[in-house]
Order: C-alpha cells, then structure tokens, then sequence
C-alpha cells in the first residue's frame, strides 16, 4: 500500500507536470472565481516561486482549508454535471496536487470579510491555518516546486525555458479572456500586461507586435439557430508564417489543441499561402456545453466534439467568407472564394 503522501504526489504527477501547468491551473482558479484582474509573478522559471494574485470572489476560512483536500470542488455535484461545466476546473484536484509536490502558501478572503485567511500546505502535513489581513480575492504562492522530487526536477528545462513555456500559458488564456487584465512578471521583469477592455483585438495588440493586428481579419458566422459561433480573426495570406505559433483556438474560453478544426481552417487557405507556411488565427468557438467533452485529458487540453464535422463545417465556411471579404476589398479580387466545405 502506498501511503496517502505518495500516493498524492503520483496523481499529482499526472497534472503538475513542470511548473507551467501550476500556473495554468491557478490562473484557471482565479477565472472560476470572476476575478477581472490576475497578477502572476515567477522566479527561476517558476522553480522557485510562483505567485497568482486575483481580486476574485475569494473563500471563507472553511473553503480555504478543503480547497486543498483532493476531490473537493465546488464545481460539480454529480457526475452528470462534468459534461456540462462551464467553469475551468472541476476535478478539485489542482490545489491538493500542487501542495503534494510544493509548498503552498494562500491567501484569501470575501469582499466585506472582517478577516482574512491564511493556509500553510506541503506535502504530508496537515495544513496550518491562521488569519490575516482581508484582502478581498485569493492570493496563492509556490514554492520550491519538486524540490523533493530531485527526478522530476532533472526532467525540467533551464529557467529560461521553463518561463518561456510560463508565458505561453499565460498568453494563451489572457487572449481567451480579453475581459481580464493579466499581468506577468518574470524575476521582476514585466514581460506581458492586457488591459482587459474585453476585445479581443486589444488583446492581440498587447500581446504581440503592433502590425499583426493590421493582418487580421474578423470573422463571425454562426449556425444552427446560433447554438454554434465562430469567431475572432483569421490573417491575411500575406501575415502566414514559417510555424504554426500564432494559432489559437479557443472553446468556449478554453484553449484547446484540435486537429481538426486546425485543418478546416488551413484548409480554406489551399491555394492562398505558400506551402511550408501557415496562417495565423485567433478563433474562438461558442458551442453547447453538452457538445464538449473535457474531460479526456488532465490537463483539458484537449477536447473532444460531439459534433465535430458541423463544427468543421463552420470554422472552414467562416474562414472562407473572412478571406474573400477581404480580398473583395482590392479592386479586382475574385468574389467567388467560397468553396463547398470538405
Ligand atoms: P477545481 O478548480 O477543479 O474545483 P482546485 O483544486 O483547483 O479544484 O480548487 C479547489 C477549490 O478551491 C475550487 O473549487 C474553489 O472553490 C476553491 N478555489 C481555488 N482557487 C480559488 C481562487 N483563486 N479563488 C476562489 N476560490 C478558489
Ligand atoms: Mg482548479
């Protein structure tokens, strides 16, 4: 029998692979929690500290303690309800797993709270509890990550790139949340700020250099009565790249990784862009809850689609329209672009 430390620190392993998805999980905690503003700071590619501030709605002295006992969500109550979640996490594992491989140290309380909440967690102890300031929201530091764990250290990379891989999570989930302001420090130095007016492109414009935002095009299509939506920006033909690093698809604010509709769009390119280039896309899909299914890997990264080959449909036809919109802006461009989807 492995005892409960161990076997914390296995799961946790499956979830907490390096310290970019600690970042991924607590920035998704603070989204859950409504907060409009979300301040990260790491040091030594995250190995040394990380901290997520957020002004979100924060946890009573109660909540704060089983935040980080395994499985405790406030999310979901039954299983029926995974298939439905709108909110980020719902495994209530992230915290309990972070403190099996960490120390943890949170902050937190409720707007108008007379006190506030301090929670000490690290691996195989109880935690401590004692109370302190009331700052509304939840403020959550980590320390030493894997420090026990001298094999999954080794398998970390340079600081360098453990914060390049910090900043990606951030920049992804800051432009799924244009209504956020994020910030981002890295040993001191701010690398990335949005301002969370709630527009997407103000976002980009923040997030990447000044003339992309001059190479996109918006895109907007729904179908089926508007239970579907695709939109944000696809590039111009001209804005293409060597990598496919500036591709992001979003569903329903998660960002996900998803082959196919990562073809539909290309695909409506074929004969656009020169081959071993790709283009660059923001889109963001609004399906049905009951559509997504998210929960086939830990780390939601990946989802699967209910109606995968509709959504297809949507994405290569709103991609389709974007393009030859704007080609129909040049004098003389073709009109007819839109081809029969595949
Ligand atoms: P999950 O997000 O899957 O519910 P977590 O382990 O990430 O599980 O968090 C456990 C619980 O702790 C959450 O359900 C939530 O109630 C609470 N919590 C965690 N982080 C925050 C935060 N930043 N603000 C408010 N509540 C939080
Ligand atoms: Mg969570």
């Amino acid at each position: 029998m492995l005892d409960e430390a161990t076997a914390a620190r296995i799961a946790a392993g499956e979830v907490i692979e390096r310290p970019a998805s600690a970042v991924k999980e607590l920035v998704e905690n603070s989204l859950d929690a409504g907060a409009r503003r979300v301040d990260i700071e790491i040091e030594c590619g995250g190995k040394a500290l990380i901290r997520v501030t957020d002004d979100g709605c924060g946890m009573d002295p109660d909540d704060a303690v089983l935040a980080f006992s395994r499985h405790a969500t406030s999310k979901i109550r039954r299983v029926e309800d995974i298939f439905r979640v709108g909110t980020l996490g719902f495994r209530g594992e992230a915290l309990a797993s972070i403190a099996a491989v960490a120390t943890v140290e949170l902050r937190t309380a409720v707007a108008g709270a007379v006190h506030g909440t301090a929670v000490r967690a690290t691996a195989g102890k109880r935690p401590e509890v004692a109370g302190t300031v009331p700052v509304p929201g939840t403020s959550v530091i980590v320390r030493d990550i894997f420090a026990r764990l001298p094999a999954r250290l080794k398998f970390l990379k340079s600081d360098a790139a453990e914060s390049a891989r910090i900043s990606d999570v951030v920049c992804s989930i800051a432009l799924g949340n244009p209504g956020v302001s994020f910030t981002l420090r890295v040993d001191g130095r701010e690398v990335l700020r949005t301002q969370g007016t709630g527009s997407l492109g103000d976002a980009i414009a923040s997030l990447f250099d000044a003339g992309l935002l001059r190479d996109l095009i918006p895109v907007d299509l729904a179908a089926g009565e508007g239970a579907a939506r695709v939109w944000g920006f696809v590039g111009k033909p001209r804005a293409s790249r060597g990598s496919r690093a500036i591709q992001y698809i979003f569903i329903n604010r998660r960002h996900v990784r998803n082959l196919a509709i990562r073809a539909a769009v290309e695909g409506a390119y074929a004969g656009e862009i020169r081959g071993g280039t790709y283009p660059v896309f923001f889109l963001n899909l609004s399906l049905p809850a009951g559509d997504v299914d998210v929960n086939v890997h830990p780390q939601k990264l990946e989802v699967k689609l209910l109606r995968e080959k509709d959504t297809c449909r949507l994405v290569y036809a709103a991609t389709c329209r974007a393009l030859a919109g704007s080609s129909a802006e040049r004098p003389g461009a073709g009109y007819s672009r839109e081809r029969p989807a595949p």
